[in-house]
């Protein structure tokens, strides 16, 4: 095996269900001495492009998004993701993941134009293009000599994709679709070359993808820019298709497959938008701690007042989390890809079924970091005060434009449902054994419990133990909701949030406590010290969370002595035998980062 698939991946779905071992999991610690040059090359040009025109961005310039966007093509950051053979660099998947994370922190203008061009604009054809389709496009998009966006949503159809009203039809010599519809809301569209248009032909259930150039004279038209309460210099317009003629060859993957299209692109543009959410955080904690630094109040620079302290600390430990479990992800998906390819499957099929079988942590990872995100913008704000609200600082518009994160990709309410449904399926199907272990937690609930006081003085011992005990938080809760509701928990939302809520709480907090955990063992614990303090901070707001969310779930289906037995094993699964020093943890962590001056993990 190559040293990519060395280590023992979790498969996709199931860290719920088996222990990962710090030694196996990936973290920013982690990177190459060439993702390192790629991180700081693409740091220099975001500092020397981006930055610097801040102002500009915000009175919608457009046409500076296009520019910095071919100085991007130029230097090859278009095509990270693009294998050799069409232009690209070719870099894994943690690669990739870092250039959209680092490219993407100082404006959400360009960070929606990187992530729409080069994920749902261009992933489409190198995922599921013909060799003619890739060989005619790709390279062009890779290079930024063409500009690619992606039209799936419509006035009718947004959460709902696969409704979308926009027909194709066959000409009668065979040779092409006439497209028309309407789509709306599509980034990039203001200076795109190439859309992947999604339409029906016919009656059929599910729609179809078509590669469609952009051209006028082609009953292609454009509405208005969009006045958009954020990313205000990103191309937003309704797209208008009046016959538009495709040739049959431009179809992608067959007839019908369009809407497993959508959804697999939306994939990969989950977690890169996750991604794309970190720098965005970093910079902003930066900023905060900077201003927090210099402005003096009662004689005090604000920073020392523990008001302000407490939001330093909880910015920066989202972030940390965040990075955590993003680049965890990322590189169980570079080496399933990996597996894959040594397994005989093609380059494109590899990254397909790869990214496919990591649904649910991309689900995961797009919820808690654009929430996260915007948190953090918010409390940049209130450091910042009357100045926070003034678009002279960096805070206002930072703050507008994450709002966005939350909506598109698929809504947080959307990637909440997912992310808890596709596991329940993947367990349905056998591919992870969640009956087994939610079994066994029903079993542990009717026993006595152990009064035994374990040793807790190795570090995260028991940390790492109340993470366990969530997981079985998690399988009481959801395994009930199934056997209670079978396939009908569908219908059942409000259960379905609080479960995956637990979910991303569980995924989140053990990225956090493996990173550090990992580092600590490689490093030194002193070397950890604000680390610990965050990876701990956060499992207790992630143990505050499952307690509240898990009695809601249980209050809503059980009742009696049912009710009783579960919330009492809820009380287990959430007990803390050392309850942390929350204000001490966030102290620590605050000092180090007032010190530093700069968001330093
Ligand atoms: C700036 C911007 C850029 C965009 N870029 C693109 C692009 O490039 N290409 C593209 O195709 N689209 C794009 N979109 C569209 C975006 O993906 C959709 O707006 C998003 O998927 C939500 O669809 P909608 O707006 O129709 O909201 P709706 O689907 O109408 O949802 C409204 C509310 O209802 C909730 N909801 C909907 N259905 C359910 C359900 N079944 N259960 C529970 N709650 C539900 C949603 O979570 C949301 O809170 C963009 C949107 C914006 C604002």
């Amino acid at each position: 095996m190559s040293t990519s698939t060395k280590h023992n991946i979790t498969r996709g779905g199931q860290f719920l269900v088996k222990e990962t071992k710090s030694e196996d999991i990936f973290t920013p610690e982690d990177f190459t001495e060439e993702q390192k040059m790629m991180r700081d090359s693409v740091i220099e040009f975001v500092d020397r492009e981006i930055w610097p025109n801040k102002e500009r961005f915000e009175k919608k310039d457009y046409a500076l998004t296009e520019e910095v966007m071919r100085k991007a093509g130029e230097l090859g950051l278009l095509g990270v993701a693009v294998p050799e053979a069409y232009d690209g660099l070719g870099m894994g998947f943690v690669t990739t993941m870092l250039v959209c994370d680092y490219i993407s922190g100082a404006t959400g203008s360009v960070a929606t134009a990187f992530g729409a061009h080069t994920g749902i604009g261009t992933m489409p054809i190198t995922l599921y293009g013909t060799e003619e389709q890739k060989k005619k496009y790709v390279p062009k998009l890779a290079t930024g000599e063409w500009f690619g966006a992606y039209c799936l949503t419509e006035p009718g159809a947004g959460s709902d994709a696969n409704s979308g009203k926009t027909k194709a039809v066959l000409s009668e010599d065979g040779k092409h679709y006439l497209i028309s519809g309407q789509k709306m809301w599509i980034s990039n569209a203001g200076f795109a070359s190439v859309f992947i248009v999604f339409a029906r032909i016919e009656d059929d259930k599910n729609i179809t993808g078509f590669i469609v150039e952009n051209d006028p004279k082609n009953g292609i038209s454009l509405g208005e820019e969009e006045h958009k309460l954020g990313i205000h210099s990103s191309s937003t317009r309704q797209v208008f298709f009046n016959e538009t003629k495709v040739p049959v060859e431009n179809m992608l993957s067959e007839r019908g497959n369009g809407f497993k299209i959508a959804m697999n692109a939306l994939n990969v543009g989950r977690i890169k938008l996750s991604a794309a959410c970190l720098d965005a955080q970093r910079r902003i904690i930066t900023e905060a701690v900077k201003y927090a630094n210099e402005r003096v109040q009662f004689k005090t620079p604000i920073s020392k007042f523990g008001a302000i302290k407490s939001k330093v600390a909880e910015m920066a430990t989202a972030c940390y989390v965040d990075e955590s479990a993003a680049y965890r992800a990322a590189k169980d998906i570079e080496d399933r890809i990996a597996i894959r390819q040594e397994e005989g499957n093609s380059h494109q099929e590899a990254e397909l079924k790869g990214v496919e079988e990591y649904a649910i942590e991309c689900s995961i990872l797009k919820v808690a970091v654009s929430e996260h995100c915007q948190n953090t913008t918010d409390e940049g704000i209130q450091i910042f005060g009357g100045m926070g609200f003034s678009a002279d600082t960096p805070m206002e518009a930072a703050w507008r434009d994450a709002r966005i994160s939350r909506i598109y990709e698929g809504t947080n309410e959307i990637n909440r449902m997912l992310s808890v449904g596709m596991l329940i399926k993947k367990a349905m199907k056998g591919q992870v054994d969640l009956l087994g272990p939610a079994t066994a937690v029903k079993d542990e609930l009717m026993g006595i419990p152990s009064f035994d006081t374990p040793d807790y003085s190795i570090l995260f011992s028991e940390e790492k133990e109340m993470i366990e005990k969530l997981k079985k938080a998690f399988l009481m809760v959801a395994g009930s909701g199934v056997q209670k509701y079978g396939p009908e928990l569908e219908e059942h939302q409000q259960l379905l949030m609080a479960a995956s809520d637990i979910l991303i709480q569980i995924y989140m907090a053990e990225s956090a406590i493996l990173r550090t955990e990992k580092n600590a063992k490689r490093f030194g614990e002193d070397t950890q010290k604000e680390q610990i303090a965050m990876a701990k901070l956060n499992l207790f707001h992630a143990v505050e969370k499952i307690q509240t969310k898990g009695k809601e779930a249980i209050s809503s289906f059980a009742e009696g002595d049912e009710q009783r037995m579960m919330l009492m094993g809820l009380k287990r699964f959430t007990k803390y035998a050392n309850l942390p020093n929350v204000i001490a943890l966030r102290n620590t962590i605050a000092d180090k980062v007032t010190a530093e001056n700069k968001y330093c993990f």
